[in-house]
């Protein structure tokens, strides 16, 4: 999919003259230094109020500064190159999660340490992937699935879930409206079943939590074992330390 719009942004980088996303250097659409600066510590972002049934998220990164820029020029702009940089952070928030679930396994308690992990997108609608020309989400997945191979993580990718009824779009509404619009909206896809399986659920950005709770039902509800929600980037929307 998407292999000659590929081709076209690398062709813009080369020919037209690219600049970094992060500073506006000429060059990659981000350059070693912008790139490093998103190799961070994952940190646990749960939203506050936190949706029932939202497992542990982790984030690497506020939804701010450089990271805003490169998912909103990969989303919006098609800057494909930058499904690569994206897909490393995510693996660095996927290992937050991965070192929580095997600190709960040594206590005793729910977790265990996962063999394979399967790692599933949110989804966007048909007509939301349509429109944008390409999915996002899932292009960074499959890097962040490709990191994790690299550091010696069995990790699969597995794009499973759907969205199963019309929901309206998420900007502009309330934390309740959003948990209101997406409840039961998500199943896996026609006779799949994830009996066992160890899943992280990842997503761009965790705003109020409510397409990721809605994501680990519906991959819970097909069976899996649901070992917390990785996303890069988390909105602030959390409440302050006392
Ligand atoms: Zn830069």
């Amino acid at each position: 999919m998407g292999s000659s719009r590929e081709l076209m942004a690398a062709s813009v980088d080369l020919f037209l003259g690219g600049a970094c996303v992060g500073c506006q250097r000429p060059g990659p659409a981000l350059c070693l230094c912008c790139s490093s600066s998103l190799d961070r510590l994952p940190f646990e972002a749960q939203p506050s109020p936190s949706p029932p049934g939202l497992p542990v998220v982790f984030a690497v990164a506020e939804y701010d500064g450089v990271v805003k820029a490169a998912l909103v020029a990969h989303k919006e702009e098609g800057r494909l190159s930058l499904a690569r940089p994206l897909g490393r952070t995510l693996a660095l928030s996927v290992f937050g999660v991965l070192s929580r679930a095997r600190g709960r396994s040594a206590d005793g308690s729910a977790g265990g340490s996962p063999g394979v992990v399967t790692l599933v997108p949110a989804p966007s609608t048909r007509r939301t992937v349509r429109e944008r020309g390409h999915d996002p989400l899932l292009r960074i997945t499959r890097e962040c699935g490709r990191a994790l191979r690299k550091s010696g993580v069995a990790a699969v990718v597995d794009p499973v879930l759907r969205v199963d009824r019309p929901v309206v779009d998420q900007a502009g509404l309330t934390a309740v409206e959003r948990a209101a619009n997406l409840a039961g909206a998500f199943a896996v896809r026609p006779r799949r079943r994830l009996d066992g399986r160890c899943v992280v659920v990842v997503d761009d950005i965790c705003t109020t939590g409510a397409t990721a709770a809605e994501a680990a039902r519906a991959t819970s509800a097909a069976g899996a074992n649901v070992l917390g929600v990785a996303v890069i980037a988390a909105t602030t929307r959390r409440r302050p330390p006392a």
